[in-house]
């Protein structure tokens, strides 16, 4: 049993930068009678406030970044965006006042089990399918977490609920007291290479996720991928692969998805056919997502109903229409090489109109180059890294630069022959031309469907 915290040991709280975990944050320190110092750099336009202003019991400090830790400041919660080395934490940590991520500060409230995940990729498709099959197994489930729902605001419900929360390695960076009775580590990529590398990842996961595990609690591993086998735990490991057989755990036997464990015979959660999703990327996202349902106690003969229950999140290689024997795949959310490289995995060899490109996020574009060779029939490149990606990857298959997505999908619906698929995989971040990769999907979405419907496009 999980005992919360109902009483703050702080008086003032200084939350600094009012994104929607800092706003959560602010919400469950008022609830529970804690003042709030809320910071941001940014101007009071730029920020969605009205509730925070609102309430005397919230003083705003906005459009600068604060610099001094007021005196009577006892607590500071940190957004995922802020580096650890700003002035403001180097204070609060000199003067031994806690500093704390959002998450952290909402694990102190809940009443119920955490089962996080993390990684480079899949961590949103992973713990939408975790709370599905979950919810189809007859759970209380929230799905919470970086996946657009910050843990503070799940704190007040009904008890007995099941918190799936998605994690990102910047939220991992200020926890201490964060215990999920089942964690899992997707995946290690080159990314975020402006503040993190693979090992930052590596280590974030490591010391926040599972170190505070015990033999009770569940570690959920990819034992693919060199960078996350071999971690040394002191959780019950239980491991994921599509290559071949594990010791605890599930693997792909064929086309099934088998689950074994020490003392039991194997039996099969699932069979290839019964995931809705496409790309052997999901596959693993579906047997990460079914060992922590089992973790939290899921029978194994419901997975496969929850599991073809699950429609999918939108903007990860999701297809948005078909159009004259051309599918037209929507995974604006492939931001990075690896991602967008794991998207193309799943296609058929030469049949893939690809529209790459925006702001690159640092790691070496020939990374990708065998996959775009094998995968792609044509380039349409775009944004900041258009050139870039020319350079990289033009000479072995035949590309356009397009510039912008409209132009790119021009071009790529008339050259693409039925069987064939038109797939937004970016590789890059939208910024240079988007406020976020959700407008880039939409974009993309609303111009396929156009084109449906006869428009232009
Ligand atoms: P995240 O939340 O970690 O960004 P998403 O579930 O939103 O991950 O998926 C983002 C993109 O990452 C997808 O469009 C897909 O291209 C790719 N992806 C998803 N799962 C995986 C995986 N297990 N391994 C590699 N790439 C993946």
């Amino acid at each position: 049993m999980i005992e919360a915290d109902t009483q703050m040991p702080w008086q003032r709280a200084l939350v600094y930068g009012l994104g929607l975990s800092g706003r959560a944050a602010t919400r469950l320190l008022r609830a529970r009678g804690v003042d709030v110092l809320a910071a941001d750099r940014r101007s009071p336009a730029d920020l969605d406030l009205d509730e925070l202003i609102a309430d005397p019991g919230v003083e705003l400090a906005l459009g600068a970044e604060p610099r001094e830790l007021p005196p009577d400041v006892d607590l500071l919660v940190l957004s995922p965006g802020v580096p650890l080395d700003r002035p403001l934490v180097v204070a609060a940590r000199r003067r031994l006042v806690p500093v704390m991520a959002e998450v952290e500060l909402a694990f102190r409230c809940l009443d119920g089990p955490v089962l996080g995940i993390t990684g480079s990729n899949g961590k949103s498709t992973t713990t939408a399918l975790t709370g599905a099959l979950l919810e189809a197994c007859g759970y209380a489930v929230e799905v919470c977490g970086n996946i657009g729902r910050p843990l503070a605001d799940c704190v007040a419900g009904k008890a007995g609920r099941l918190f799936v929360t998605e994690l990102s390695s910047f939220q991992l960076e200020t926890v201490s007291r964060f215990r999920p009775c089942a964690a899992a580590l997707l995946n290690i990529s080159a990314d975020h290479l402006d503040r993190h590398s693979d090992v930052g990842l590596y280590a974030a996961a490591k010391r926040a996720l599972f170190a505070r595990q015990t033999g009770r609690e569940v570690a959920i591993l990819n034992a693919d991928d060199p960078l996350v086998a071999g971690v040394a735990l002191a959780a019950r490991r239980r491991w994921f692969s599509r290559l071949g057989p594990v010791a605890d755990g599930c693997y792909l036997d064929g086309d099934r998805v088998v689950e074994v464990e020490p003392g039991r015979p194997p039996a099969e959660l699932f069979g290839r056919r019964d995931l809705p999703l496409a790309g052997e990327h999901n596959l693993e996202n579906a047997m990460a997502a079914a060992l922590l349902a089992r973790a939290a106690g899921a029978p194994a003969e419901r997975l496969r109903a929850g599991l073809a229950s699950f429609r999918g999140l939108p903007h990860r290689l999701e297809k948005v229409a078909t159009i004259d024997g051309v599918d037209w795949y929507n995974d604006s959310k492939a931001t990075n090489l690896s991602s967008a490289a794991r998207s193309l995995e799943g296609f058929a060899d030469g049949s893939v109109h690809l529209i790459l490109g925006g702001r690159h996020k640092g790691a070496d574009p020939r990374q990708i180059g065998g996959p775009v060779r094998r995968k792609a029939a044509r380039l349409y490149l775009i944004g900041e890294a258009a050139e870039l990606f020319r350079d990289a990857l033009g000479g072995a298959t035949p590309h356009e630069m397009s510039g912008d997505l409209a132009s790119a999908m021009a071009a790529a619906g008339a050259a693409a022959r039925p069987g064939e698929a038109v797939v937004l995989s970016p590789a890059c971040a939208s910024f240079d031309q988007y406020d976020n990769f959700e407008r880039r999907g939409d974009e993309f979405r609303r111009r396929a469907l156009a084109r449906r419907g006869g428009g232009d496009g």
